[in-house]
């Protein structure tokens, strides 16, 4: 028996016993129409299955579920959105709390930062300390500012421009830091200083010294001094009285090193190294400790 026989043979035992198809004798030819035709049917039965499926699950997902899942996004939204504003309420009033802590930490830090200032012997500007770069011109002027504490001195230096050759520039001294003052400390200034000089300030720049002099003449002193302070007064006053009320000795248990010469480091300072034993910046001795960190 050939393959095709065996199969038709099979399918006949089927249809006996029982299967789909009754029908017995029928010619190959009207077999495979047969077979063909049922299995069109069956196909457009899938595609029908496919197609309503399809319909049914569009609705479920976008006219039943999308609206409750919308609904619920929503009123998930709403609860996160309320967390947060309520974290961010009380965060804030937090924050305020610390900042009124802080109120009385900053204070002391900062009365200890003028206890620490190191006062030079003499913060005179010595025309001689002043030099320019590869000798070129320089004028010596006068003070316009000459306090205990601050002062101000004016000089006109050669540049290395074309035009504008010549620089009014302004040069200040001070017990106090450029930060704490808030100074400009300028860089292009052609100059050397042997003296840090913690107010560096261009005023002007002219084409010769006459110029610039002359145009030095037309401000008042206080318009000249307008910027060049900084806080100078307020700090210095900030200052005398910190150092009137205060000692370092009132706040011995916030230092963690102390040197002889009256230098010392606080709590307040880097944590780095804080166990060991420091150098002292100053002098260069070894710094008694206080305490560790
Ligand atoms: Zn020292």
């Amino acid at each position: 028996m050939g393959r095709l026989e065996e199969l038709l043979e099979k399918q006949r035992d089927l249809e006996v016993n029982p299967g789909p198809i009754a029908v017995k004798d029928k010619t190959l030819v009207e077999q495979v129409l047969e077979n063909q035709e049922k299995a069109h049917v069956i196909q457009t039965e899938i595609d029908r299955c496919l197609k309503s499926t399809e319909v049914e699950n569009h609705k479920l997902q976008y006219d039943l579920y999308a609206p409750k899942i919308r609904a619920l996004e929503d009123e998930r939204d709403h609860i996160m959105q309320g967390n947060i504003a309520d974290y961010e309420e009380d965060r804030d009033l937090k924050q305020k709390e610390i900042e009124e802590l802080y109120l009385v930490v900053n204070q002391v830090r900062r009365i200890l930062t003028f206890l620490h200032l190191e006062r030079p012997a003499d913060m005179a500007i010595d025309d001689d300390d002043i030099t320019t770069y590869r000798d070129k011109q320089k004028v010596n002027l006068d003070y316009i500012f000459e306090d205990e504490y601050l002062k101000i001195k004016l000089f006109i230096v050669e540049n290395d421009k074309p035009k504008n050759k010549y620089s009014l520039i302004a040069l200040g001294r001070t017990l106090f830091t450029e930060d704490q003052l808030k100074l400009t400390y300028g860089y292009g200034l052609s100059i050397n200083t042997k003296k840090r000089c913690q107010l560096q300030e261009i005023l002007r720049e002219g084409p010769s010294v006459e110029e610039l002099l002359t145009w030095l003449g037309k401000p008042s002193q206080s318009q000249l001094l307008t910027g060049l302070q900084g806080d100078y007064h307020t700090v210095k006053a900030e200052y005398l009285d910190a150092i009137e009320q205060y000692q370092i000795d009132d706040f011995r248990e916030l230092l963690t090193d102390l040197c002889t010469c009256g230098n010392f480091l606080t709590t307040f300072d880097s944590m780095a190294y804080r166990n060991e034993v420091q150098k002292c910046g100053r002098c260069g001795k070894e710094m008694e400790k206080l305490r560790n960190g």
